[in-house]
């Protein structure tokens, strides 16, 4: 027996050689009926093979009547008449047939959505299709020689293997304790209305293979599953239940087994004894893919699935009593039903997104299955040798083997008439018509072992081997027993009687014994065999006893380990929670940092802001400090530069002291009479004034005014300040009007050259104005000649009378408001800012109000007197006569000062005065000229 998907490794090679028949693909049309009448219709049975396309109203216009009618022939056409059982017993009854004959088959059905696919595959209840049909009459024809479940089992990896009956019964029990402890049998599982295989076949369409090898041992094992976006997933595994998650369908893999066979690795093949259990099996699957499909949204027409009916066969042994242990004389044939996805185009149904993708990868399979048929029927045409792809998706590469040879192939393409579906019709005609063209080996038949034949029913009889034989020991010994011979005793001393008598009896006895001793034997025999089996048993029992025991310890251990797992759970739970604490308590003090951060930043900004302006400042200062330093240096030098002056004066003076002696000298006995007369007429004048006009020399100082100072005449030795010289009248004014400055006529100018400036003299507390007490004396005499340059000659004094002096108060605008007790007011007085010769015509007497900074740093305000007069030009001039000095002091700061002044040679009151200092009394009379 050789297996067609079974045990012998396939040899391509010599598979050539063998299957010299072939046949084409088996091709049939179905065509359902129209949904509603009223609706056009685009396709025409002809004959029972042929069909007639026409195009649509619709299309004809839109094509300008190029439109072809188009007839497409096959195996045969089904028209709408068509029922259920008809279909069956042309196009699957045969593959049944091959299925029971160790033959496999492949029938799919092919079409665009709504085209009557499902409902020719699996039908509805009164209609059933070609599965539950295919079915029902397998089960019809094997059901009384099914092996026992579990006597044959898959292995993983598509083989096929046996076992003893003692085995099967040991997995059987097992199965069905652990089916009662893992899943309880609901009551409403039982309500669900799945549609009872009665429903969908009624008990006058059963239908029965003939010519089944009565002599092998049967037993059907199903598979479904579905393929889906490329993928396959097994619609009959039993997943535990996670109520929490629903965990996506585990995809499975293909794979080749050791005969180059393709099946679905890891899946579920379940053992069913009746139509009725493959019916459910197969309903399980079906309610599993709708679930799939609501939960995961998918469009159920796109995915293709595949029920795969796997029957296993073995002989049975010499007997017809058990089947062979014999793996290799296992065979293995499969018939798979396939309701393929809908053939139609993506833009027809309006999928987006990745159910667009998904159609995509759907419409890819039966592309792939178009181009394998197309490169087959190219290959088997031409004898061209191009490699068919079967690889290119699941579905065809799972077929790949019916295709090369191992199984005959049947379509049937259903088709909807209407005419919406007209241009997807046509595509699926014209695909059909290329699959009738391909041509798959014919498989060989199944040689029947004739030697086996009658086994089963041979071994009717009860009783066994053993029995048989000691049986027919015992009828031979019965059949031997000699018959009493008939006879009438009436003589005891019968000589011809008695002796035949005894023989026989004698022979009889001795049958007995033997008889006696064959049964003893035989009974024996039973004994040891009751033991044995009894032995057998025990042993099965203990066996059992010891699983039991095992298992027992198995549920411990899970019980075990279901509560450490709870344990855990829940410290993970524990860890969880901290975990979410100390996350909160890292974000919190990642804030704080973040917070401290900026604020550290800030500072730092702050602080190099704060050292910038330092340095900036420190420049600043520097920068003060040179300018400061370069001031005073300046300041040493014009000093040291007057100083210098004031020598070369002195020595000037001297000489100019000794020539005007020398002139009084010569002239003083010739004026005396004209002196006298002149102090008449000037009786306020100083006596020296008296000698004037005298010869002036004058000298120039560098004064913005060029203001000429002239020496009217030396003061007199007896003098009450007869210290007092020329000389220091100058330095005086030099000390005042240092050289580069303005005079102190000039408005503004003092407040701005003072070195001291004005903003450095504060007022203080307790300090006052104190006039100088006046003494009369020789004064000298500045002369101000407003209009000439040359040197002047006293010309003339301005007469006025006692009392009614006109003053001119100059008071140039840089001085200072002192806001001080004691102030110098003149009565009656021209106030002005700057020297100016309308108000010196007006008036005899001028005073100059000159302030500042005495050496102990106070402001000292000194009022210089002097009198107007005309001179010869026509213009004014002054003569300065007398200098009051104002000292504002600090009592705290005085006493020192006082006690150095008291050393001195000078008088003093006593008066209410006497805390100012007394300044030397200057009355020297001098000219200023101003021009
Ligand atoms: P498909 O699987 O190709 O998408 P279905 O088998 O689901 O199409 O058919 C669609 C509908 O048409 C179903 O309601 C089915 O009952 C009905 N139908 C299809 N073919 C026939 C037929 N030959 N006779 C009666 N009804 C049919
Ligand atoms: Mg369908």
């Amino acid at each position: 027996f050789k297996s067609a998907l079974g045990k012998t490794p396939r040899r391509p090679a010599l598979k050539k050689t063998s299957h010299t028949q072939k046949d084409p693909v088996g091709v049939y049309c179905r065509i359902r009926p129209l949904g509603a009448t009223d609706e056009e219709c685009c396709i025409e049975m002809i004959s029972s093979t042929t069909i007639q396309l026409h195009a649509p109203d619709g299309i004809k216009a839109n094509r300008n009547g190029e439109y072809k009618e188009t007839q497409y022939s096959f195996k045969k056409v089904f028209g709408i008449q068509t029922s259920q059982i008809e279909l069956f017993e042309d196009v699957a009854k045969p593959l049944v047939d091959d299925l029971i004959h160790c033959k496999n088959g492949l029938l799919f059905t092919y079409g665009v959505t709504g085209s009557g696919k499902t409902f020719t595959m699996t039908g509805s209840p009164g209609e059933g299709g070609l599965l539950p049909r295919s079915l029902d009459m397998l089960f019809n024809s094997i059901g009384p020689l099914q092996a026992k479940r579990f006597v044959f089992r898959t292995d993983d990896k598509n083989g096929m293997e046996i076992q003893g009956q003692v085995d099967a019964l040991l997995e059987r029990q097992k199965r069905e304790s652990n089916q009662q402890s893992t899943v309880p049998k609901t009551p409403s599982s039982k309500q669900k209305p799945d549609p009872e295989f009665a429903d969908m076949i009624s008990p006058e369409e059963a239908c029965k293979c003939e010519g089944v090898d009565e002599d092998s041992c049967y037993s059907v094992f199903v598979s479904y599953i579905e393929i889906y976006n490329n993928y396959i997933y097994d619609l009959l595994e039993e997943a535990p239940i996670d109520p929490i998650r629903h965990k996506p369908p585990q995809s499975k893999i293909l794979r080749e087994d050791q005969n180059h066979n393709m099946y679905v690795s890891g899946c579920t093949e379940v053992e069913v004894k009746s139509t009725e259990e493959a019916f459910q099996v197969f309903w399980r699957g079906q309610k599993k893919r709708r679930i799939a499909d609501t939960q995961l949204n998918r469009e159920s027409s796109r995915s293709h699935s595949v029920f795969i009916v796997k029957l296993a066969q073995a002989p049975l042994d010499a007997d017809g009593d058990h089947i062979l242990q014999d793996k290799n004389q296992v065979t293995v044939s499969q018939l798979c039903l396939v309701d393929l996805a809908g053939s139609e185009r993506t833009s027809r149904t309006k999928a987006e997104g990745s159910r667009l993708r998904e159609a995509g990868n759907i419409n890819q399979s039966l592309m792939t299955l178009r181009t394998c048929i197309e490169v087959l029927r190219e290959n088997q045409m031409c004898g061209t040798n191009r490699m068919v792809p079967y690889r290119d998706s699941k579905v065809t590469h799972l077929f790949k083997n019916y295709f090369d040879g191992e199984g005959k192939v049947r379509m049937v393409v259903c088709v909807n008439p209407k005419a919406d579906d007209y241009e997807e019709t046509m595509l699926v005609m014209r695909f059909a018509e290329l699959t009738q063209e391909v041509e798959v080996a014919r498989p060989v038949d199944r040689p029947i072992c004739s030697l086996a034949a009658g086994r089963r029913h041979r071994n009717q009889r009860p009783g066994g081997p053993n029995n048989a034989e000691d049986g027919s020991v015992l009828n031979q010994l019965l059949d031997s027993l000699p018959a009493l011979p008939a006879c009438e005793l009436v003589d005891p001393t019968d000589e011809q009687i008695l002796p035949r008598l005894i023989e026989v009896l004698e022979r009889r006895h001795r049958i007995r014994q033997m008889i006696t001793e064959q049964y003893t034997r035989t009974a024996n025999t039973l004994k040891s065999m009751l033991q044995e089996f009894d032995g057998h048993l025990m042993a099965k029992e203990n066996f059992i006893h010891e699983q039991r025991g095992k298992l027992g310890e198995k549920d411990k251990i899970m019980f075990n380990q279901k509560n450490e797992m709870d344990r855990l759970e829940k410290k993970s739970k524990m860890l969880e929670y901290k975990i979410d604490i100390l996350q909160k308590t890292t974000n919190i003090y990642e804030g704080d940092k973040r917070s401290l951060q900026q604020e550290l930043e800030s500072r730092e900004q702050r602080l190099q802001r704060e050292l910038s302006e330092r340095k900036r400042m420190e420049a600043r200062m520097q920068g003060m400090v040179s300018d400061t330093k370069h001031q005073w240096e300046k300041e040493c030098e014009r000093r040291v530069n007057a100083k210098q002056l004031e020598m070369q004066n002195k020595l000037w003076v001297k000489d100019e002291k000794l020539k005007q002696l020398k002139a009084i000298v010569s002239e003083s006995n010739s004026n005396k009479p004209q002196r006298a007369s002149r102090e008449k007429d000037q009786p306020r004048a100083p006596e020296k004034r008296s000698r004037s006009p005298l010869p002036v020399s004058c000298y120039t100082l560098s004064l913005p005014l060029f203001l000429h100072l002239s020496l009217c005449h030396p003061l007199p030795p007896s003098s009450s300040a007869g210290s007092l010289s020329v000389a220091s009248v100058i330095s005086e004014w030099e000390q005042r009007f240092p050289i580069g400055r303005d005079p102190p006529g000039t408005p503004g100018s003092y407040g701005r050259t003072t070195p001291y400036g004005s903003s450095s003299v504060g007022r203080r507390r307790g300090q006052r104005w104190a006039p100088e007490t006046e003494a009369p004396g020789p004064s000298h005499t500045y002369g101000l000649d407003l209009d000439s340059r040359t040197p002047i000659r006293l010309h003339h004094r301005r007469s006025h009378s006692a009392g009614g002096e006109r003053w001119v108060d100059h008071k140039p605008l840089s001085n200072l408001d002192l806001d001080t007790v004691m102030q110098p007011i003149i009565p009656n007085a021209i106030k002005v800012s700057a020297a100016n010769e309308k108000a010196l015509s007006k008036c005899h007497k001028y005073v100059l109000t000159h302030q500042e900074l005495a050496s102990d740093g106070e402001i000292q305000t000194k009022l210089i007197k002097g009198d107007v007069f005309r001179t010869r030009g026509g213009g004014q001039a002054v003569q300065f006569t007398d200098i009051e000095t104002l000292r504002q002091e600090c009592p705290t700061a005085s006493s020192r000062k006082r006690r150095s002044s008291e050393d001195g040679p000078g008088q003093h009151d006593g008066n209410k005065m006497d805390w100012n200092d007394r300044e030397n009394r200057v009355s020297c009379p001098s000219l200023i000229h101003l021009g």
